[in-house]
């Protein structure tokens, strides 16, 4: 029987399940001919000075607020979120990467003169030149599919690299609105490109010769990427998922902390990498009171349109997304676990969603109890709106507890003592440590991004982001061309005997050899030429 293969993605509305678009595919002899281009496009885009590549981003920064409303809006229609997060969360971040790179990027990126510790080596010059590495993969997911992919787009470019940006499937519309965006800006053809396309055409873009692959999505399709590239040994930087856990200690203060654990749980739907999704309380005279205060939050939250300003939660992108959140709670609930509000899918139930045409995956924010790390929900990545509680003894439960995962992306403490708190930082297998609040930090340039554990290898963003996008190149002058160097031939006693005593000289602890040395040092050099 002939296969027949889809040449075009569907762009669905969630929360309406409306049809936005059929975007079509890109063809998989054309994820190679897009490398092609975007190699000759990079002889002349990494040739153009650094300043003049700044001044093209500042125009894309400028078409950013130009565009923010029809930018919010296609992201909040494609993906779900609601349209202040679509603000928010999506914009700020390229719009802070714009502005750190137009201050940061010239002193960054400039040669770095170093000075060496090793006295033989006088009369040389040791410096550090960033050059760009040449044609970047981006593959990024859904759930943030602006401000994921754009934030390394544009650390990318600046650094003189062209890129090649394959975003999800879930949200073609918004890819290709990224890829408009940088032509209106100017850059010039195939500087940014962008392939629609799903799972298979992202594995076709892994498999070739990049210079370096970013890839953002789930721990398994790292694994398979991790694959792909090992033929052609293409540098790559995973950013994968978490299970981030809140330790709230006894003294948190009940209301700013009930407040800030609802909006790292819920927001997006639950549906970013660093959402919180384990809460470990420590039992204290508050702790009645916090989680008392969490559940009346979140039975609050508006779930609804996510085009109106009020909507604090909207749907969940998809079926699949809505299916795992519903396996996670039942399994949790028959396992003994207390639904302490939620637990329900909105649409299902008739609700008044349903006759305001919002058919979509709406799951209401759920917050459980009685919960223990046999269930999924405290093992598997959520990735919705559901916060599993769990009331501790001590602070070194709540540790062993939050370390009690293969992820280690991110994870927060709440707490009035910092110094304790921070100390308890210092104990998390984690990339990132909130104190007092979560997830933020992905849209601060500043500050680098990235796990360990299954969370991921490499660093985005911030100067750490910006090396992983560059060969740090080393380039060495000897200028003492007078002079013969110690390693070269011919090899002799008198050779060896001045290495063995500048070992002493230099490395050495005991002061009584040291004289030795120095002598042996001095008689043997000029027989060492
Ligand atoms: P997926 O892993 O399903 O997909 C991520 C991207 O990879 C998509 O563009 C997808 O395409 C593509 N893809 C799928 N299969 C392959 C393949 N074999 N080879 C190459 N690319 C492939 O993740 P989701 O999109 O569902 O995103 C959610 C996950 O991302 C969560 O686990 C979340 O924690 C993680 N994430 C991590 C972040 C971080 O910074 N650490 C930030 C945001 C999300 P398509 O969608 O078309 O199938």
């Amino acid at each position: 029987m002939a296969t027949t293969f889809s040449t075009h993605l569907k762009s669905i509305n969630p929360a309406t399940l409306e049809v936005l678009a059929e975007v079509p595919m890109t063809q998989k002899a054309a994820v190679l001919e897009a490398l092609e281009a975007s190699r000759i496009a990079f002889k002349k885009w990494s040739s153009l000075p650094l300043w003049l590549r700044l001044s093209k981003i500042e125009k894309f920064s400028q078409l950013l607020l130009d565009k923010k409303d029809e930018i919010a809006n296609l992201i909040s229609r494609e993906s779900g979120k609601p349209i202040l997060e679509s603000y928010l969360a999506e914009l700020s971040g390229p719009l802070d990467t714009c502005d750190w790179l137009s201050k940061k990027a010239q002193k960054l990126l400039a040669n770095k003169r170093l000075h060496l510790n090793n006295p033989l080596l006088f009369g040389k010059t040791h410096y550090l030149q960033f050059e760009p590495v040449g044609v970047v993969g981006i593959i990024s997911p859904w759930n943030y599919p602006f401000s994921i992919p754009v934030m390394t787009i544009l650390m990318a470019l600046a650094a003189g690299n062209t890129v090649i940006l394959k975003p999800s499937e879930k949200t073609p519309l918004v890819g290709l609105k990224i890829a408009e965006l940088f032509q209106q800006a100017g850059f010039s053809e195939n500087v940014v490109t962008v392939i629609s396309g799903d799972g298979e055409i992202g594995k076709e873009l892994s498999a070739l010769p990049l210079d370096r692959l970013i890839f953002t999505g789930s721990v398994a399709t790292g694994e398979k990427v991790l694959n792909t590239v090992a033929p052609n040994i293409t540098p790559v930087s995973l950013e994968l998922g978490g299970k981030d856990a809140a330790i709230v200690l006894a003294d948190a203060p009940v209301e700013r902390t009930a407040r800030a654990i609802v909006w790292g749980a819920f927001t997006n739907a639950g549906q970013a990498c660093a959402s919180i999704e384990r809460l470990y309380l420590v039992r204290g005279k508050n702790s009645d009171a916090l989680l008392n205060r969490i559940i009346e939050l979140t039975s609050q939250l508006k779930v609804g349109n996510p085009l109106l300003e009020t909507t604090d939660v909207g749907p969940l992108i998809d079926v699949q997304q809505f299916d795992r959140i519903v396996e996670q709670v039942e399994q949790a609930d028959s396992a003994g676990a207390e639904i302490l509000c939620g637990g329900e899918n909105l649409a299902h139930l008739g609700s008044a969603l349903k006759e305001k045409g919002l058919t979509g995956y709406y799951y209401q924010p759920t917050v459980l109890t009685n919960v223990n790390h046999n269930m999924k929900i405290m093992q598997e990545e959520s990735f919705g709106p559901v916060l599993p509680v769990m009331v501790v003894d001590s602070v070194d439960e709540a540790i062993k507890l939050a370390n009690d995962s293969i992820y280690g992306l991110s994870a927060s403490i709440w707490s009035k003592n910092l110094s304790q708190a921070e100390k308890i930082a210092g104990r998390l297998e984690v990339g990132t440590v909130f104190i007092n609040d979560s997830l933020y930090s992905h849209a601060a340039t500043d500050l680098p991004w990235g796990g360990i554990k299954k969370s991921g290898i490499g660093r985005s963003h911030s100067y750490f982001g910006l090396l992983d996008l560059v060969n740090v190149k080393n380039i060495n002058v000897d200028s003492a061309l007078w002079f013969s160097r110690l390693w070269w031939y011919p090899y002799h006693s008198a050779k060896l005997k001045v290495i063995c005593s500048g070992f002493e000289l230099l490395y050495g602890k005991k002061i009584s050899n040291k004289m030795g040395a120095f002598l042996d040092f001095i008689a043997n050099l000029f027989r060492s030429k």
